[in-house]
């Protein structure tokens, strides 16, 4: 039952985000997805996570959101954090299958931060 396995890896996800930031941060809600365009996937909406976490422990980060993903059979192209903009707060943290219309605006040049709201922690590039 796919709302038993979100209850146990929301739950399972934010306590590994706390101990490794050592902060009370939340996952308040955990979404799966599908848009009109074709892209799917699952959003992480947090409280109390900031840009600078992500920086910092990007290394132990990366193989909990890798985790998340296989845990809910999502294959994503891409996993970003987007932000509150104009500021460093991190509003959500998405797994995303792109369409092929989608696809172009995160493939844009090399940066992390191929727009100023969002910052990859994944991107999967079309050969
Ligand atoms: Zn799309």
């Amino acid at each position: 039952m796919i709302t038993e396995e979100l209850l146990i890896n929301r739950a399972g996800f934010e306590e590994n985000i706390r101990k490794l930031i050592g902060r009370p941060v939340l996952l308040i809600e955990l979404d799966v997805f599908a848009l009109p365009c074709g892209c799917a996937g699952i959003t992480a909406n947090m409280r109390g996570l900031e840009v600078d976490d992500l920086e910092v422990f990007e290394p132990q980060i990366l193989p909990l959101v890798k985790e998340m993903a296989i845990k809910l059979g999502v294959k994503p192209t891409v996993t970003f954090a987007r932000l509150v903009p104009g500021s460093s707060i991190v509003a959500s943290l998405n797994w995303r299958a792109l369409c092929p219309r989608c696809y172009p605006e995160f493939a844009r040049g090399e940066s992390k931060m191929p727009r100023p709201d969002l910052y990859l922690l994944q991107f999967e590039r079309r050969k």
